[in-house]
């Protein structure tokens, strides 16, 4: 499968962080012999656990909502935090960026499905979020681009409208605070029932797990 996929991300030069959440190491090693090395974990103790147990030249990228007390538990390795949702956050992943002495990769997680129970930030908030990060001289936070989940929905047009507005955030950002920084690129949308239609969107980066992995 993972060959498939790949095959479909390259007339889009997407990349393709496997979404590894409650797969065994075993399973993570094996697409790793395939050659991936971007993986996705959702939860930060299982985070920390295959950090320690697989290859340490693998990319972990942390896709669900982190708590400020937890930053410190992934701080020293984790390459992106796809899910930075508060200022409050920024400023944890700061001071811990700062400790460990290395830059942590960040998209913005906006709020962009109907349902109210996901996570995420709203446009004056993510403004709020760039303006802090860029008058702090010091920051070693780098946010890379934005990051967003459609509503599990069987209607196209709805997901295709959201991941629309999700490209327009980036768009926005992009023109108005970030044109000379070529670090915030990435638009991170599309996991294994919509990845298509994101692309179509504009999706630099796919989430994927279920299509790689088979069923939770
Ligand atoms: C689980 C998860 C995915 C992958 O979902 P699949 O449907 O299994 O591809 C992508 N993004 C986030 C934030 C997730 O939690």
């Amino acid at each position: 499968m993972l060959a498939e996929i790949l095959q479909k991300l390259l007339p889009y030069h997407a990349k393709l962080i496997a979404i590894s959440k409650t797969q065994s190491p075993d399973k993570v090693l094996g697409l790793y012999r395939e050659g991936q090395r971007r993986f996705g974990e959702n939860k930060v103790q299982e985070l920390a656990e295959k950090y320690e147990q697989l290859p340490k030249d693998i990319e972990w990228h942390l896709v669900g909502h982190l708590q400020t007390n937890k930053v410190k538990y992934i701080a020293g390795f984790v390459h992106c935090v796809q899910s930075v949702d508060s200022l409050k956050l920024i400023l944890e992943l700061e001071k811990q960026a700062a400790k460990y002495q290395r830059d942590i990769r960040v998209l913005l997680q906006f709020k962009i499905a109907k349902e109210t129970s996901k996570f995420g930030l709203d446009w004056e908030e993510a403004v709020t979020i760039t303006r802090h990060v860029q008058s702090n001289k010091g920051s070693r936070v780098i946010i890379a681009g934005v990051m967003g989940m459609a509503t599990l929905s069987l209607e196209e047009s709805i997901i295709r409208s959201e991941f629309k507005l999700l490209k327009n955030y980036f768009d926005r950002l992009k023109a108005e605070y970030f044109v000379q920084d070529e670090s915030f690129k990435d638009i991170s949308m599309g996991m294994s029932d919509d990845f298509e239609i994101a692309l179509q969107e504009g999706s630099t980066m796919v989430r994927i797990g279920t299509l790689l992995f088979g069923a939770r």
